[in-house]
């Protein structure tokens, strides 16, 4: 968390000081939750003994413009028997500063929270896990209970560009599973353990936390030649205790965009508690690929939803007062879908992450920066993303790809878009950052900056730069599945013919609802996403 604690500000005003008093920088501030509860500290004087102290739980902060912000406790000053609420404006040197403090905020606010409602005296439990401690019990509640049923293990097994490379993967690199112990992390429905006994495993601990883990245990009993080799554990990897260490580990912790879900550092902590020191992890690398996009027709469907909040006679009711949030609200949205590559206008550049080497706190803040050269002269609407994963076997390399133009997973490709589209000429150069902040609700919220530098008068001095930003909760996504498909004759499975060939009559379904229900949903939608697609987005 070291990476989210620090900050320094420009300048701080003391709004209750007559007249309010200017304190010019350098100034720090650094979040902390040393008197267990957090706190926000303010560091004026150069001796680093904090001069002003926030608590979290009664903190609010506002944006009052790009560098500026506004910091304010509830009535926690009391002089003379009245009490005063607590408040300095804060002024950053730049804005992606100013980003990262308000993620940090809402980060350590957020694990206030719980800390306060599972512990009333405030104190830090060492007993809690890892898990517990970072994410909120509603979401873990949700997440385990998705997965604690079977459709949503079976429409998994059913990406066969998943399941096919996991099982490629390990046939094809049986030496480093012959004879070991191995650990499958999140086993849900056993697959990856069957598999990996079908490779002549020694022995391998199916751990699984949701309900799934009963009927991994009944399908295990059903395939009792593997299964004798196979010991299901329910639980959390997080916290449950093995009788052995594991010579390699198998997975598949990969949400949207790689890191939603944030399963990923529990592949990193099971790492650190269970595998011997260079042992093997399956997958082993990550990668996520980043590309500016150009999409007029998506742009304009995102832009249209909010035109709803511009009718001036709803009723009688004048609506537009929430055009503006509601325009913002459907641009918070990162699109998951599976586009045609042609859209892309620039080469792809790509962040690598390794399972094997990175540190768990690594995966709280992941800060791209971006450099791309555009193709074409165009309006870019903004980043297209997407990753793959790589199994390092001995024998065999395999990558699995989820990238736009290869065969559809349920991961599709997500794309983050930008309320005010920016111009380039071909041979332009792109910049910016993709910066994501993991939160408590097992997802990130992204931030996003693309700039161009500006054409015309002024430009010779290349300082001008159009810039374009954008913040989204990965958490909430619009599935845009129900649209028709670019790609679907690259896919293993033909719908039509696979239907004639079982003869199914579906008369009800007009052909947008029956793409629906033949494209795997992606992992971990929630049950408002799924009415969202069913409801209002089927025609
Ligand atoms: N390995 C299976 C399931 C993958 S989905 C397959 O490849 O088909 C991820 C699974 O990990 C889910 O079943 C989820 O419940 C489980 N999981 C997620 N976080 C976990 C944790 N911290 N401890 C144990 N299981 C976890």
């Amino acid at each position: 968390m070291d990476t989210l604690k620090h900050f320094t500000l420009a300048s701080v005003t003391l709004l209750a000081s007559t007249p309010p008093k200017l304190l010019s920088g350098p100034l720090s501030a650094t979040f902390a939750s040393a008197s267990g509860f957090p706190e926000l500290q303010f560091f004026f004087q150069p001796d680093g003994q904090p001069s002003l102290n926030f608590d979290l739980r009664i903190t609010q902060l506002f944006r009052l413009g790009e560098f500026q912000s506004l910091c304010v406790s509830e009535g926690s000053e009391t002089i003379k028997e009245k009490t005063y609420s607590k408040g300095i404006t804060i002024q950053f040197k730049e804005e992606e500063e100013s980003s990262s403090f308000h993620g940090a905020f809402d980060l350590w606010k957020s694990e206030v929270i719980i800390q306060g409602s599972t512990l009333p005296n405030g104190t830090i439990s060492s007993s809690k896990s890892k898990f517990e401690d970072k994410i909120e019990a509603s979401s873990a509640k949700m997440y385990f209970h998705y997965y604690g049923q079977l459709l949503h293990q079976q429409n998994m097994l059913q990406d066969y560009v998943r399941t096919g490379s996991y099982y490629a993967a390990v046939m094809e690199n049986q030496a480093d599973f012959s004879g070991r112990v191995v650990v499958d992390v999140g086993a849900g429905s056993g697959i990856l353990s069957l598999f990996a006994a079908q490779a002549g495993a020694k022995h391998v601990y199916a751990v699984e936390a949701s309900e799934m883990a009963d009927y991994a245990q009944k399908l295990i009993a059903g395939n009792p030649i593997l299964g004798q080799r196979i010991t299901v554990i329910k639980g959390k990897v997080e916290e449950v205790e093995l009788p052995e260490k594991a010579d390699i580990l198998i997975s598949e912790p990969m949400g949207t965009l790689l890191v939603n879900e944030r399963m990923l550092e529990s592949y990193v902590i099971a790492r650190d508690r269970f595998l011997v020191p260079n042992g093997k992890m399956f997958p082993t690398v990550g990668r996520i690929h980043m590309a500016p996009f150009s999409d007029e027709y998506l742009y304009v469907e995102i832009a249209n939803k909010s035109l709803f909040w511009q009718q001036q006679n709803y009723y009688g009711v004048d609506l537009t007062a929430l055009h503006g949030t509601a325009f913002q609200g459907y641009f918070s949205q990162p699109v998951v879908d599976a586009f045609d590559p042609r859209l892309l206008v620039a080469p792809a550049a790509s962040h690598v992450i390794n399972f094997s080497t990175i540190k768990e706190e690594d995966l709280y803040e992941i800060d791209i920066p971006l450099k791309f050269t555009a193709s074409v002269g165009t309006r870019i609407h903004g980043l297209a993303c997407w990753f793959d994963v790589l199994f390092n076997g001995s024998a065999v390399q395999r990558w699995l790809t989820t990238a736009p133009g290869a065969p559809t997973t349920h991961w599709y490709q997500l794309r983050c878009v930008l309320s005010q589209p920016i111009y380039v000429m071909p041979g332009q150069e792109i910049t910016g950052h993709l910066h994501m902040i993991a939160h408590s609700a097992q997802s990130y919220t992204i931030n996003l900056t693309m700039s161009a530098k500006m054409w015309g008068p002024g430009a010779e001095q290349g300082g001008i730069l159009q810039t374009s930003s954008c913040r989204l909760d990965l958490k909430e996504p619009y599935y845009r599945m129900s649209q028709p498909q670019a790609y679907s004759v690259a896919q293993d499975q033909q719908p039509n013919q696979l239907l004639q060939s079982q003869d199914l009559q579906l008369p009800s379904l007009d052909e947008d609802g029956l793409d629906f229900i033949q494209q795997p949903l992606s992992k971990f939608v929630g049950p408002s996403v799924i009415h969202d697609v069913t409801l209002y987005e089927a025609p």
